[in-house]
């Protein structure tokens, strides 16, 4: 008794299991696409690079300025060793060579500056760079289970499919006509419940006994009254 109806609620059964698949491998495609975590890790990086860049390249310009002036420097002490030129002309050299070297001294605290400051940002750059090599591997690892979760999930669908076409063909052909029917009705697409006693669990009204027991009595699957969906008695 009730074969009928268990073939039925089976074929339901199918149905929510390969609407349950189809949604877990959708979820997953949509997982392996996100590549927001990759743009930021990029951007973190690149920021890095041209902070570095930028210190680097301004250290440059403040080790050429002291160069240049150096150079100055040890051209006037060689015009003022070689003792040519007027007194006059050799006072102001010498003032002026002493003027060169307080300008000395400041440019070379300037790039002394620069310089850590390059060191600073290399330091912060390296640090990025491990903390995003990390956050990428750590995802690489998780795009790795979901590639696999997601293959399993298309196998088990089809496993599903295959099994629902199989009892879909050994059916009652008005059964099966019943249930397509009804399927198209119902909000969920499940067109099959339980009967629990004399109450439809898929829409929870308790109905006639005198109904529940034509329902455990008769080879044909029925229909409950209320919502329609094609009833099956387990017990
Ligand atoms: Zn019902």
């Amino acid at each position: 008794m009730g074969e009928r109806s268990r073939a039925v609620l089976t074929l339901g059964r199918l149905d929510i299991e390969i609407i349950h698949l189809d949604t877990l491998a959708a979820s997953l495609t949509a997982q392996l696409g996100d590549q927001v975590k990759v743009k930021a890790a990029d951007l973190a990086t690149r920021r890095a690079r041209e902070a570095v860049a930028r210190a680097l390249a301004a250290q440059k310009d403040a080790e050429f300025t002291l160069a240049q002036l150096e150079a100055r420097i040890t051209d006037h002490d060689a015009r003022l060793w070689s003792g040519k030129g007027s007194p006059r002309d050799l006072e102001s050299l010498r003032q002026e060579i002493e003027r060169e070297r307080v300008r000395r001294g400041s440019l070379e605290e300037a790039a002394l500056a620069a310089m850590e400051v390059t060191a600073r940002t290399e330091r912060d750059a390296a640090r990025v760079q491990a903390a995003v090599s990390k956050a990428l591997a750590d995802m690489n690892t998780g795009n790795l289970s979901r590639v696999a979760e997601r293959t399993d999930a298309h196998a088990r669908r089809e496993a599903t499919a295959r099994q629902r076409a199989a009892l879909a063909a050994a059916m009652d052909p008005a059964d099966l006509a019943a249930f397509e029917r009804i399927r198209a009705r119902v909000a969920d697409g499940v067109p099959v419940a339980e009967l629990s006693g004399a109450r439809c669990e898929g829409c929870r009204t308790d109905l006639p006994t005198a109904f529940a027991q034509r329902v455990r009595r008769e080879v044909a699957p029925q229909a409950c009254p209320s919502c329609s969906r094609l009833l099956h008695a387990p017990n």
